[in-house]
C-alpha cells in the first residue's frame, strides 16, 4: 500500500456466529489487539457480522469505545417497503455500521446477484451513508478464458456506473477460485489486477477518489501469507473469511506489521 491510504482488514464471517458468540469474539479481539498495542491508526480493522448481531456489536463497541469498525454483508437496493426478508441501508446507518459488502462472490452466485443488482446495492449504500465494499472476481474458468483482469474490471466498471466522482467505496479483488479453498493467490497475481481496478475507479470517481481508495484482497488470506500481499502497492488490505473467525490468526493478520 502506498499513498498513504490505511490498511482495511475486514473479518467477513459470513453465516457464522450468533449475536452471543459475536460479542464474546468482537471482546476478545479488542483485548488481544490492545495487549499487543495494536496501532489502529497504521492498521484499521473491520468486523462484519450477521445482521441480527449488528446491535449487539454496536452496544459492546460504543459502551467499551472499541477501536473496531463493523458492517453488514449485504443490504436492500430499497430503503423501506414491501420487501419481505429485506434490509435497508437506512437501518444499518442507524446500527453505526461504517461499512457493508457489496456482491460479494457468494451473493452473485447463489443469490443470483447482477452487476446491475450490485450497482444498484452500491448506490443504494452511499445514498445512506456507508461505505459499500464493492466485491469483484473472476472464476477459474473466466481467468482461463479472459485472462486475470478483464473479468474484475468489468465487473467493477459496471458496479460504479453513475456514481458521483469522490464517492467514498473499498473495492475487495476476491478470485472466486482462491475462496475458501486454501489456494490464495500471489501476491504478484493480487497486484496485478488490483492496478488494473485502480484506473476504473479514476475514470469514473476521479483521480483523488483512485488515490484513497483501499483495494483489498481477498480469498484464503491468513496469519501466515498476509504480509506478502500487504507489500504490494496497490493492495491496501484484505477481506478474511475463514481465518476471521480463529481469534488468533485473526489477530495475527491485523498485527502483520510485527
Ligand atoms: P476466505 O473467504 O478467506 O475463507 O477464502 C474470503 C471471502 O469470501 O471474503
Amino acid at each position: 500500500a502506498v499513498n498513504g491510504r490505511t490498511p482495511l482488514l475486514a473479518g467477513n464471517w459470513k453465516m457464522n456466529l450468533d449475536h452471543l458468540q459475536a460479542i464474546a469474539f468482537v471482546q476478545k479481539l479488542a483485548w488481544s489487539l490492545a495487549d499487543a498495542k495494536h496501532d489502529f491508526d497504521s492498521a484499521e480493522v473491520a468486523v462484519f457480522p450477521p445482521y441480527t448481531d449488528l446491535r449487539s456489536v454496536q452496544t459492546l463497541v460504543s459502551a467499551d469505545k472499541l477501536p473496531i469498525a463493523f458492517g453488514a454483508q449485504d443490504l436492500s437496493v430499497h430503503d423501506s417497503g414491501a420487501y419481505t426478508g429485506e434490509i435497508s441501508g437506512a437501518f444499518l446507518a442507524q446500527l453505526d455500521c461504517t461499512y457493508v459488502i457489496i456482491g460479494h462472490s457468494e451473493r452473485r452466485t447463489l443469490h443470483g446477484e447482477t452487476d446491475e443488482v450490485v450497482a444498484a446495492k452500491t448506490k443504494a449504500a452511499l445514498r445512506h451513508g456507508l461505505v459499500p465494499v464493492v466485491c469483484v472476481g473472476e472464476t477459474a474458468e473466466d481467468l482461463e478464458k479472459h485472462g486475470p483482469s478483464a473479468v474484475p474490471v468489468a465487473q467493477l466498471r459496471a458496479a460504479l456506473d453513475g456514481l458521483a466522482e469522490g464517492s467514498e467505496i473499498v473495492v475487495a479483488y476476491e478470485p472466486v477460485w482462491a475462496i475458501g479453498s486454501g489456494q490464495a493467490a500471489t501476491p504478484e497475481q493480487a497486484e496485478q489486477v488490483a492496478a488494473a481496478l485502480r484506473p476504473v475507479i479514476a475514470e469514473i470517481l476521479g483521480a483523488d477518489a483512485a488515490a484513497a481508495t483501499r483495494i483489498l484482497y481477498g480469498g484464503s488470506v491468513k496469519a501466515a501469507n498476509i504480509a506478502g500481499f500487504m507489500r504490494e502497492p496497490n493492495v491496501d488490505g484484505a477481506l478474511i473469511g475463514g481465518a476471521s473467525l480463529d481469534l488468533d490468526e485473526f489477530s495475527s493478520i491485523v498485527r502483520f506489521q510485527k
